[in-house]
């Protein structure tokens, strides 16, 4: 069986799907009642590969929100992750995904030395933080959108907002390697960090996100940004590709201009319709058969019977796992959502 932590986007998200998630007594509550929630599983089901395999998932909501970090709730963050792998692991699940923030979290307070949770010892084989799918994920979009554009790759300039991340990183070099993208461009704001990714890269330039972006032909976001930031299409390049991978999105504004495409990043669309719920109450365009790419990946890891943490530790993510990862994804049916 496979599993799910997941978070809300925020807590006016949280308020208003609380009934939604069967816990209505939590709808009028606020951030300090969030705080002290316990994980619940709220979700059960079935997911069908189109080869025919049928395998058994369920949805743990770990009751963490983004205002957690923002008002420096730090413990109660930590207490949440850490109560989430604790439930799973306790509900028999062989591989289970850190959603969104969790795997945040659990990298940034280094959580590895917190491995007992009451009397349960975390074991850790069976987490996967599903960032070398979403990054996989992410750079097909990148491809199959930018053909769509007209946007040549090997003469673009692209911005990875987040290039030190687990997840930027490995954009990184699959841009590098596999695209030889004409500039790419490394915006993130610890300055050391950026020059390790440089070295290792052996190209790019840094540049502030001010900088960067009326350069870039492609912006990639994927910083792991507590509340969105607004930016001015006034500043963009036209046309421009923006792939918003974060979550919560990284962007809060609605481009009124034709010709700026912002596309949601880390997205797959499964051929066959699950039966969940949950993906409406985090408001996917097409609930039944859209997901997060770090959902999808405990998903591939559960059929094809791989139970080991796949995506783990930071930086770590290569170019042929995110191949190996790929070919399992197109197998059971998964494509990268394409539609603006
Ligand atoms: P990491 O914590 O590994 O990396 C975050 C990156 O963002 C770092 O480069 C960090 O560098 C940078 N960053 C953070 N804040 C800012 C800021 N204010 N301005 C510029 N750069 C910033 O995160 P992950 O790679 O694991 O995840 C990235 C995002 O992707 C998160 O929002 C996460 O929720 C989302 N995600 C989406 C998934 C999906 O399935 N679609 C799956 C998993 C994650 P520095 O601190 O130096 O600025």
């Amino acid at each position: 069986m496979f599993g799910l932590i997941g978070h809300l986007s925020s807590l006016k998200h949280a308020q208003s799907v609380a009934h939604a998630l069967g816990y209505s007594e939590y709808s009028n509550q606020g951030l300090d009642f969030w705080c002290s929630a316990p994980p619940l599983v709220v979700d059960s089901f079935h997911v069908t590969s189109i080869t025919g395999q049928v395998i058994e998932g369920k949805y743990i909501e770990s009751c963490f929100l983004p205002e957690m970090l923002i008002n420096r709730r730090i413990k109660s963050a930590i207490r949440k992750v850490l109560n989430a792998m604790a439930l799973s692991q306790k509900s028999d699940i062989d591989i289970t995904a850190l959603g969104g923030f969790s795997s945040v979290i659990f990298e940034e307070f280094n959580l590895k030395e917190n491995n007992q949770v009451r009397n349960i010892e975390l074991d850790f084989n069976r987490f996967t933080t599903g960032n070398t799918h979403t990054a996989y994920i992410i750079c097909r979009q990148i491809e199959l959108v930018s053909a769509q554009l007209g946007i040549d790759l090997a003469s673009a300039t692209v911005a990875v907002c987040g290039a030190t991340g687990d997840i930027g990183s490995a954009v990184c070099r699959w841009l590098e390697k596999k695209n030889n993208v004409a500039e790419l461009l490394l915006v993130a704001r610890n300055r050391e960090r950026l020059d390790n990714l440089r070295a290792e890269l052996g190209r790019g330039e840094i540049f502030s996100l001010e900088e960067a972006l009326p350069k870039a032909d492609i912006v990639v976001w994927v910083a792991s940004m507590p509340k969105g930031v607004e930016i001015s299409s006034e500043i963009l390049k036209k046309p421009c590709l923006i792939i918003d991978g974060g979550y919560p999105k990284n962007l809060d504004s609605k481009f009124a201009q034709s010709d700026v495409y912002v596309l949601k990043g880390g997205i797959v669309e499964h051929s066959l319709d699950i039966d969940w719920k949950i993906m409406e109450v985090v408001s996917m365009d097409t609930p039944s058969r859209q997901m997060f790419a770090c959902f999808a990946e405990a998903i591939l890891l559960e059929f094809e019977q791989w139970h080991t943490n796949f995506s783990w530790g930071r930086n770590l993510i290569t170019i042929e796992k995110m191949e190996l990862i790929g070919q399992a994804s197109i197998k059971h049916g998964f494509s990268p959502l394409v539609s603006l």
